[in-house]
């Protein structure tokens, strides 16, 4: 029977971050993966979405520039755009196998699943650890609908074959909001239903309702406080019947995505066995990231019910992770954490919100505006950009900044290092930055 110090379940960002600094650390390591190795984030996620996107930016900064400076037939060959994206992920598999083993690290593939707190079974085969890593990472939120199946997933989006004439996306989350930009820019005619009353619900309702507002310029339909009811397959198109106002109505479409969600991929393996805790964020861990009710298993990365569902913070988490396997004994520390839409132009946000600032009863001042008309915004003829930035009455101290924008990400940036650091709003405008950039815009915030 294979006996190992350390068996981690995924080959993700955190997983692999585990697996390699246990390996370091002189520990005996195995990883095993349900898929082919790498995860979501380098191969269906964060990494091919921009790959996707470099076109598409191209295409817009050509297209606003036309007539002052730029001239001639522009457009973006999307077969080329999709072959550029698999070139990059396609050998992500195989790389990441031979570096994970060239550290010394078994690598095993196939569904296990535990047999009791320190026994996993692959094909037949037991295999034991002192301590466990779940790094399963998530997967598509189930619709629960009549014809579900005919709705596709963010992983299928990467593997169109053709640009669809019309397109429906469920769920006007940052993922239907990105692939939504994506396809209307090549040329589908995009529907977005989402069942709340607000698109990007977990962004400022400021940047997120500019941003519904400019997608809908571009020919985005975006129906919101709607609940896609049934899918049916009517020859080979779909008809999608949605609730609103009270009646029910039909859209047929091209194709469907599910983009609704996404829940911790953690019912393959058997955690009752172990006697694993979860709840519906994912496996329920303490400070440290061991299961609360097992303390030699420990989660990490979307599949912990820690944190939110983005690359650095798998990273962070999969660091403490290994720092506590490794004798550090680390508890997990999250600054504010940036995260951002990659639609044109981004929309991004740190901290609170305005309603969560209302929520958290604190006392605040925001300072907002439309700056659409800035100079750098101008100098590229790009449509939109704005802020609002949330500040404490008394101490002036950072609480959220949102912004829409072109380089909406890169600014967020800097109120991450603002945030980390505790600077007010005042310290932050006090630092010389490079002119004309749009990071030095901030001063005129
Ligand atoms: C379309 C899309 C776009 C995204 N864009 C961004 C972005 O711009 N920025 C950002 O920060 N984040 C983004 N994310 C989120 C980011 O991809 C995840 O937060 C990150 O990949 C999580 O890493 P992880 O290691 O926790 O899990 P994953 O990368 O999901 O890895 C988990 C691995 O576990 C495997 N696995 C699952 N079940 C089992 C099992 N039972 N046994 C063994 N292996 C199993 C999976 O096959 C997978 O390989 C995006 C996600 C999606 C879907």
């Amino acid at each position: 029977m294979d006996k190992f110090d350390v068996f981690i379940f995924g080959t993700g960002t955190a997983g692999q971050l585990v697996a390699k600094e246990c390996a370091a650390a002189g520990k005996k390591v195995a990883i095993i993966d349900i898929r082919e190795y790498g995860g979501v984030c380098s191969q269906r996620g964060c990494d091919p979405k921009k790959l996707l996107l470099a076109s598409s930016e191209a295409f817009e900064s050509s297209k606003n520039m036309y007539g002052d400076g730029v001239t001639g037939e522009i457009e973006i060959n999307w077969q080329d755009a999709f072959n550029y994206a698999r070139r990059y992920t396609s050998n992500i598999p195989q790389n990441t196998e031979k570096n994970l083993k060239e550290k010394g690290i078994i690598c095993y593939h196939g569904k296990a699943s535990f047999k009791d707190a320190h026994t996993i079974t692959l094909d037949g085969q037991e295999i034991k650890s002192d301590h466990f890593v779940i790094a399963t990472g998530m997967q598509p939120l189930s619709l629960g609908i009549p014809g579900e199946k005919y709705a596709m997933t963010s992983g299928d989006f990467f593997n169109l074959k053709d640009i669809p004439e019309k397109v429906v996306f469920i769920g006007g989350g940052y993922i239907g909001m990105e692939f939504g930009h994506l396809l209307c820019r090549a040329g589908s005619k995009v529907t977005i239903i989402d069942k709340g009353n607000q698109i990007l619900s977990p962004f400022d309702e400021f940047t997120s309702n500019l941003l519904e507002e400019e997608s809908i310029k571009m020919g985005i339909q975006i129906i919101k406080n709607s609940q896609v009811s049934s899918i049916e397959k009517v020859n080979d198109r779909y008809l999608v019947h949605y609730s609103l106002d009270n009646s029910i109505h039909q859209i047929t479409t091209d194709c469907v995505f599910n983009t609704a969600g996404r829940v911790p991929s953690i019912e393959e393996l058997n955690l009752e066995q172990a006697n694993v805790v979860t709840n519906h964020d994912g496996i329920l861990v303490n400070s440290k990231l061991q299961s609360t009710s097992q303390s030699h298993i420990y989660a990490c990365g979307d599949s912990s019910s820690r944190s939110l569902p983005l690359t650095p913070l798998s990273s962070i988490e999969a660091k403490v992770v290994a720092d506590n396997l490794n004798g550090k004994n680390r508890k997990l520390k999250i600054p504010a954490i940036p995260s951002s839409v990659f639609t044109i132009p981004q929309c991004s946000g740190i901290g609170l919100t305005e309603s969560q600032a209302i929520e958290a009863n604190k006392t605040y001042h925001t300072v907002e505006s439309n700056a659409s008309d800035w100079f750098n915004n101008q100098r590229i003829n790009s449509p939109l950009y704005g802020y609002k930035i949330i500040l404490e009455n008394d101490s002036n101290k950072i609480l959220g900044a949102h912004i829409v924008g072109p380089e909406a990400a890169e600014q967020i940036n800097m109120f991450a290092v603002a945030m980390k650091a505790n600077m007010t709003f005042e310290e932050l405008k006090d630092v010389i930055f490079n002119y004309p950039t749009w990071g030095n815009d901030i001063k005129s915030f």
